[in-house]
């Protein structure tokens, strides 16, 4: 023991006796003591702990943050199987990654034969840069129609079938890259109520049409009603007068310059319904060939389709506008395509073609044809066939041609008909371009 004002020991003496600290005299000074294993090690458990705490709470907000994405794809997915139409989420290597039971349904495959499958992908234009496209894998009919933007598209069922569809494309930006998720909708019966509405058009076009001529008929009927009564009873009187010894010639020629006068106004009444059509009912404006011949083909589409009649259309480029009245100058053509139809009624479905074509010729004239492949015209009917009231169909009115002709020679056109090498008649309109020193007659 040492001495001094307070007493000293040595803690490795103690240790080694036995002795207890607790039993040493109060105010006893422990010297050269061990450091404990908390002392000596205190830095490095503390930054364990730390350290293990971190990461704990690293997993933890990984694990919570999986859950969170986890609930965001739930709802996503939820919000997907809840849109009415078709849904196919497509990633940038073109794979499906996601589909609702809508698509399911449209195309016939299930969910597991869908998701995965490498679809072909098309970027349109306006999604270039975004690296997403849609299916056409599975969308596009052979012809690969699903590939251009703004015409028809069609999706192709399992076993092969098509509908028409109409599809919305937005890219979406997820964790895994730019997605497209292409909204399908399937239009089948849109395009059935367009059909029947463009049907019922030109039926509604026909029945005009009839009707127009039908009323023409009549008062032109109407009108030569009196002179060819008066020409039929003066040819009976003049039998009567042949029959006398000797005939009565004066009275005969009497007659005759009757026949002559009657036959004139009849003639008048002719000139004047065409007069009529010219004077009232035509305007002059810059018109457009080619969007004419398109509404006239829209119109007729359904009756073409009804009978089994392909239309094929070739417009020219950069056509001169014509002066013309719009509303007769597509009654023409619509008239040259129904009698195209009805010459081809006794021809196998799939030989029944009318082409309609535009093109200038070197004087700037505007050249419209109108071929179909039917019977043609028999060629002694060829100097006829414009003139009224020549027919050869068993309820026609051999008004149509004649009117065509009236309306064109009033835009200073021309109108002629020809018979194909090939089979079919082709009826060809020329019209001035608009400017040309044309007067309405
Ligand atoms: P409709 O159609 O009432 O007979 P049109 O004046 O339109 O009156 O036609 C007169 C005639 O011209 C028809 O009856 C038919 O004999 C003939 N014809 C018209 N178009 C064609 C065609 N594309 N092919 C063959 N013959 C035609």
């Amino acid at each position: 023991m040492l001495t001094g004002a307070s007493p000293v020991y040595d803690w490795r003496e103690l240790h080694r006796w036995g002795i207890s600290e607790a039993r040493l005299p109060a105010g006893s000074e422990v010297r050269f003591r061990e450091r404990g294993f908390w002392e000596r090690y205190r830095w490095l458990i503390v930054g364990t702990v730390v350290l293990c705490l971190l990461e704990a709470a690293l997993i933890i907000s990984l694990l919570v943050n999986r859950a969170r994405r986890k609930g965001a794809d739930e709802r996503f997915r939820l919000a997907v199987e809840a849109f009415p139409n078709g849904v196919v989420l497509v990633n940038n290597q073109g794979q499906i990654v996601l589909v609702n039971s809508q698509a399911e349904k449209l195309f016939g495959y299930s969910r597991a034969e869908l998701i995965g499958q490498a679809v072909e992908v098309l970027i349109p234009e306006r999604f270039r840069g975004a690296h997403v496209g849609h299916t056409a894998g599975f969308l596009a009919s052979p012809q690969r129609r699903a590939m251009g933007m703004g015409r028809e598209l069609f999706g192709r069922r399992k076993d092969g079938t098509e509908f028409p569809v109409e599809i919305g494309l937005s890219p979406i930006q997820s964790e895994e890259g730019p997605l497209v998720l292409s909204a399908i909708v399937d239009i089948s019966a849109r395009r059935e109520m367009e059909a029947e509405l463009l049907r019922e058009r030109a039926e509604l076009a026909h029945v005009a049409r009839v009707s127009t001529m039908g009323e023409l008929a009549a008062s032109v009927a109407h009108e030569l009603n009196q002179p060819l009564g008066a020409i039929l009873a003066n040819a009976e009187a003049a039998e009567l007068f042949l029959e006398q010894e000797p005939p009565a010639l004066d009275d005969l020629r009497a007659i005759l310059a009757d026949i002559r006068n009657d036959d004139e106004r009849a003639g008048e009444v002719i000139r004047r319904m065409r007069g009529l059509l010219r004077k009232h009912e035509l305007e002059r404006e810059p018109l457009e060939i080619n969007s004419l011949v398109e509404d006239v083909l829209q119109l007729v589409s359904g009756d073409a389709a009804l009978r089994g009649v392909a239309l094929n259309v070739d417009l020219g480029p950069a056509l001169p506008k014509v002066a013309g009245d719009r509303v007769h100058l597509q009654q023409v053509l619509l008239n040259l395509i129904l009698n195209g139809m009805d010459a081809m009624a006794g021809q196998p479905r799939e030989q029944r073609r009318i082409s309609v074509r535009t093109r200038s010729d070197a004087d700037g004239r505007v050249e419209l044809a109108v071929t179909d492949s039917g019977h043609g015209i028999a060629p002694d009917k060829l100097a006829r066939l414009f003139e009224p009231f020549f027919t050869t169909k068993p309820n026609g009115m051999g008004m149509g041609l004649s009117i065509a002709r009236t309306i064109i020679e009033a835009h200073n056109g021309r109108i002629w008909a020809e018979n194909r090498p090939e089979g079919g008649a082709v009826f060809r309109i020329s019209l001035p371009p608009v400017g040309s020193n044309q007067v309405i007659k």
